[in-house]
């Protein structure tokens, strides 16, 4: 019965005909592209993009070198070096996160006690050659501060989330 069911089901090819009819349903519907660089879609506030180092609105880093984020991340893609500074304070004298290594997880910045690494919305970046994406201090601060406004935002609106 069942070889009779599959040689009728094979003879009309039922299963092309079933797939066609999927084809037929979206043939007429809406048209969903959307073209990108002009169009873009919608981000969330907890986008994975580009990773940045914040400031305090004083100017000073947040960052106190705990090193939690470099212990937590999977891929150790982050090298942290740190020294005391005259004031007592503890801070990075080296944070480097080679973005080819990282697997954006976001699990540095869910680590972070003080928000200081976080990862941007911005992902249109891109490495031509070896290097290209590996990040220094200098360059994740000089990202923080180039995009704080909108991570200060996103942060807020995230925060009764977290
Ligand atoms: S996003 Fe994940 S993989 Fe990338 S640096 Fe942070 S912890 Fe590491
Ligand atoms: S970025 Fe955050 S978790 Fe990483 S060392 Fe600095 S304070 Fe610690």
């Amino acid at each position: 019965m069942e070889r009779i069911k599959h040689f009728f089901k094979s003879f009309f090819l039922f299963e092309l005909l079933k797939g066609m009819k999927v084809t037929g349903r979206y043939l007429f519907a809406p048209k969903i592209t959307v073209h990108y660089p002009e169009e873009k879609t919608p981000l969330s506030p907890r986008f994975r993009g580009l990773h940045a180092l914040r400031r305090y609105p004083n100017g000073e880093e947040r960052c106190i070198a705990c090193k939690l984020c470099e212990a937590v991340c999977p891929a150790l893609a982050i090298t942290i070096e740190s020294e005391e500074r005259e004031d007592g304070t503890r801070r990075t004298t080296r944070y480097d996160i080679d973005g080819i290594k990282c697997i954006y997880c976001g699990f540095c910045e869910e680590a972070c006690p003080v928000d200081a690494i976080v990862e941007t919305r911005v992902f249109e970046y891109h490495g031509e050659k070896q290097g290209d994406l590996m990040y220094t201090k200098e360059m994740l601060l000089a990202f923080g501060d180039r995009y704080e406004a909108q991570i200060a935002k996103d942060r807020e609106a995230d925060a009764p989330y977290r």
